[in-house]
């Protein structure tokens, strides 16, 4: 028996990454479709190495949580890639995506990318308005500056990157992840050969540094239709933090009176595009449920 983590899965095989960084091809044990149980990429496992042939997952261990779309477990962050030039940043679609990891209690960190194709003033505005809500990263794919303290960064984590089309995220990820299939030496060809899509996740391996990462089409894969009106400042860390003196428990921080939040952003204390952008999603949020009743 040994210990592994599942790369990915693909026509019912399963990569495995042993401790000692060697890619196993498994089957799964037949009682997993008895019980309806799917291994999938990011499951801790306990298989049994065959020689010459492939081995079986004999185990799955319990998940810490399960994203849907992409299906991946056991993910410790996500990272948003965007840009400091252009494309312009969508700040809407970040906050939203904030919401949905900062909800099901995943690390976020915010990367921005192609710092070297713009002045201090711009990064600085975006690092403004995000540093107070999870670490933020400075990195040029192109030039590799800022790569270093990234990769501290993805050190013994599963990543998940997430990123606006054109952001660059996939020339970071060439840049920090080698292809899975260079590190499989001793996979069977036969499988392995031209059934690579991109629909499945696959949890790609570290060039120089111990983790893994998954690659995120797109950008919306979380959904935010099912967070209540009077919880979403709590996916706000830069506002949930100053609401605790508010006069009323209900308070969503928008007219209420002897709002500790609206007296915090009078100070300063909150950024102002963060806090604009709060109260639309909340209106958005507030019109989804209310249409859903009528
Ligand atoms: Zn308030």
């Amino acid at each position: 028996m040994a210990k592994g983590k599942i790369l990915k899965g693909i026509g019912g095989f399963y990569y495995v990454l042993d401790e000692k960084m060697k890619v196993h091809e498994c089957k799964a044990a037949g009682r997993f479709r008895k019980d309806g149980i799917i291994p999938l990429p990011g499951d801790n496992v306990i298989f049994v190495e065959e020689q010459d042939s492939y081995g079986f997952i004999e185990q799955i261990e319990e998940r810490k949580n399960l994203l849907t779309r992409p299906r991946v477990a056991n993910v410790d962050m996500v990272a948003i890639v965007v840009s400091a030039g252009k494309p312009n940043i969508d700040s809407m679609l970040c906050d939203k995506l904030l919401v949905s990891i900062i909800k099901a209690d995943i690390e976020p960190l915010m990367i921005i990318n192609k710092i070297d194709t713009v002045d201090e003033p711009q990064i600085d505005k975006i690092k403004r308005e995000y540093d107070k809500v999870c670490d933020t990263i400075c990195v040029s794919a192109k030039t590799k500056q800022g790569l270093d303290a990234l990769k501290l960064k993805l050190h013994n984590k599963c990543t998940c990157f997430a990123g606006q089309s054109a952001a660059g995220k996939s020339t970071l990820l060439n840049a920090l992840f080698a292809e899975l299939n260079l590190q499989t030496g001793g996979m069977s060809k036969k499988t392995a050969r031209g059934k690579h899509t991109t629909r499945h996740a696959e949890l790609l391996l570290p060039k120089d540094f111990v983790g893994t990462a998954v690659d995120t089409p797109g950008f919306t894969f979380f959904d935010n239709t099912d967070v209540l009106p009077e919880d979403l400042y709590k996916y706000y860390p830069d506002i949930e933090t100053y609401s605790h003196g508010c006069k009323y428990s209900n308070c969503l921080h928008e007219v209420e009176p002897k709002c500790s939040v609206k007296d915090a952003l009078q100070e300063g204390l909150i950024n102002q595009n963060r806090y604009n952008r709060y109260l639309t999603l909340l209106k958005e949020i507030q019109e989804k449920r209310q249409r859903q009743y009528d």
